[in-house]
C-alpha cells in the first residue's frame, strides 16, 4: 500500500494499540470536539511525494477488529497488518505544549481549538440548533461535545491568543472555523474573529457554516479576507439528504447549498471553495456524481469517509469498505486532474480528518502523461501563489467592517 491507500484503510478500519505503545507520553490526547470526527489518534505516514496526516479511529467499537496494530520498538512506531504481515513506519506527533496553557481569561487553549492535522480547528457559537430540536445530522456528535469537551462559547480574545500560540509553537498557517446551525447568527458573528486573526495574528482562515440565502454576505466575508469556504451538503442523493440530515432538509434543502457553493466558487475562484460530502452511506454512483458536480462548479471535493461515532444516531451503521473508498478517491483525483483544479496550494495545511485531493493524487498512475502534466502545473501554480499567500499570512489591517453591511445600506 502507498501512503494514501494506507490512509484510506485506517479511516475505514481504524487501528488497535499494542501495549508496547506509550501514547500518553508520545501522542496528542484523543479529543472529541466539533462534529466528533477528530476523536481518533493523530499520526503521520511518510510518503514518497508528501507525508500524509491521518486521524485514525481507535475508540469506536469497529476499530477493535481492525487488522492494523500500532506497535512501538526502539526504532519508533510502526503499523503492522496482522493478517498480511505488511508493516509501515509512522510518526506520532506529540501534543503541543500550548494545549495545556491558559489564555489571559483562564481558558485552557485546547478547549478553544485543537489541531486536526496541521491546522487549528475552532467551533464557533453555541450548540447547533438542530440538536436542540432533535433534527441533528445522523452522523454528528457536536451536541455531545460543545460545552463539554470544549468551551460552549469562544471569545475573540481567547481565539486570538490560542491561534497566536498555535502559529508560534506549532507553525500553524490555517485556522478553520465551523459552527452548527444558528440561523444567520453564525455568519453574522464570524466577522470579529476573522478580522482579529487577520489583523493580530496573520493566518489563512477558512469558514464552514450552513449556507446563507443572503448571497451578498459572501462578498463581505471575502472583503474580510476569508481564504476558504466549505459547504457540507453531505449527500447528493436527495432521499439520503432528507433522511439523514433532517435539520438541513427542513431549513435549507440541497438547492441552498448548491446555490451558495456555486456563487462563492465564482467569487473566490477555482480551488478556494469546497463541497463537503460523506462517502460510504449513499450509493457509490451518487458519491461519484457529487464529486463531478462539485468540480464542475470550480469547487473542490472534500470527502469524509463515514465514521460511526459513538453517540451519533448512525453509531451502529458499519464503516465503509476500503476498496470501495479507494475507487471514490481515485475519482476525486481524476476529476481534479481533468479540471486542472489547483489543490494543495496553501503551505502546511494537512487535514487529518479527510483524504485531501492532494493526498488522492497518490492513487493515479504516476506514468500517465496527464498525471505528470497536472503535477507539473500544480508545482508551478504553488510557486506563483506563494507571494500572495505569504502576504495573506502576515498581520495586516482589514478595512471591511466586523459586521455585515448590505451594499445598498452603505450607499444610502
Ligand atoms: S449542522 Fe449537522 S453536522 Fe453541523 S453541527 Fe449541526 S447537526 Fe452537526
Amino acid at each position: 500500500m502507498n501512503a494514501c491507500e494506507l490512509e484510506i484503510d485506517l479511516q475505514c478500519l481504524g487501528l488497535r494499540v499494542d501495549p508496547s505503545c506509550t501514547l500518553e507520553a508520545d501522542a496528542r490526547s484523543f479529543s472529541r470536539t466539533r462534529a466528533g470526527l477528530g476523536s481518533g489518534l493523530e499520526l503521520v505516514i511518510p510518503g514518497d511525494r508528501k507525508a500524509i496526516w491521518v486521524n485514525a479511529p481507535v475508540v469506536e467499537p469497529f476499530a477493535k477488529n481492525s487488522p492494523w496494530l500500532l506497535r512501538k520498538d526502539d526504532a519508533g512506531y510502526r503499523l503492522v497488518h496482522t493478517t498480511l504481515g505488511e508493516s509501515h513506519p509512522v510518526r506520532i506527533p506529540p501534543e503541543p505544549r500550548w494545549y495545556r496553557a491558559r489564555t489571559k481569561a483562564g481558558t485552557e487553549m485546547s478547549r478553544v481549538g485543537v489541531l486536526q492535522g496541521t491546522y487549528l480547528g475552532i467551533y464557533i457559537e453555541e450548540t447547533c440548533a438542530f440538536w436542540k430540536n432533535d433534527l441533528q445530522c445522523h452522523f454528528c456528535t457536536s451536541g455531545l461535545n460543545v460545552g463539554t469537551a470544549e468551551e460552549a462559547r469562544k471569545t475573540v480574545e481567547d481565539v486570538v491568543e490560542t491561534a497566536r500560540a498555535a502559529k508560534e509553537e506549532s507553525g500553524v498557517t490555517f485556522v478553520h472555523f465551523n459552527s452548527g446551525f444558528q440561523g444567520e447568527k453564525d455568519i453574522d458573528g464570524i466577522g470579529p474573529f476573522v478580522k482579529a486573526l487577520k489583523e493580530q495574528v496573520g493566518v489563512l482562515v477558512g469558514v464552514q457554516m450552513t449556507p446563507s440565502k443572503h448571497l451578498w454576505k459572501y462578498q463581505w466575508l471575502k472583503d474580510l479576507g476569508v481564504d476558504h469556504l466549505s459547504f457540507c451538503y453531505e449527500f447528493h442523493n436527495p432521499e439520503y439528504f432528507a433522511k439523514y440530515l433532517p435539520g438541513k432538509q427542513k431549513t435549507f434543502g440541497q438547492e441552498t447549498f448548491y446555490a451558495a457553493m456555486e456563487h462563492t466558487a465564482r467569487l473566490w475562484g477555482p480551488g478556494r471553495v469546497s463541497g463537503e460530502i460523506i462517502a460510504g452511506i449513499e450509493p457509490l454512483p451518487d458519491t461519484m456524481a457529487a464529486i463531478d458536480h462539485i468540480v464542475s462548479v470550480g469547487a473542490f471535493p472534500t470527502v469524509c469517509i463515514f465514521r460511526p461515532l459513538h453517540g451519533a444516531k448512525m453509531q451502529d451503521v458499519p464503516a465503509p469498505n476500503p476498496d470501495a473508498m479507494r475507487g471514490v478517491f481515485r475519482h476525486v483525483a481524476e476529476a481534479c486532474r481533468a479540471a486542472g483544479l489547483p489543490v494543495g496550494m496553501a503551505p502546511n495545511v494537512e487535514v487529518s480528518l479527510v483524504v485531501q485531493p492532494d493526498d488522492a493524487l497518490e492513487l493515479l498512475d504516476a506514468w500517465d502523461p496527464r498525471t505528470w502534466l497536472y503535477r507539473a502545473k500544480l508545482h508551478a501554480m504553488k510557486a506563483a501563489a506563494g507571494t500572495l499567500l505569504r502576504k495573506a499570512m502576515a498581520p495586516h489591517p482589514v478595512a471591511a467592517p466586523a459586521v455585515p453591511v448590505k451594499p445598498e445600506d452603505t450607499a444610502a
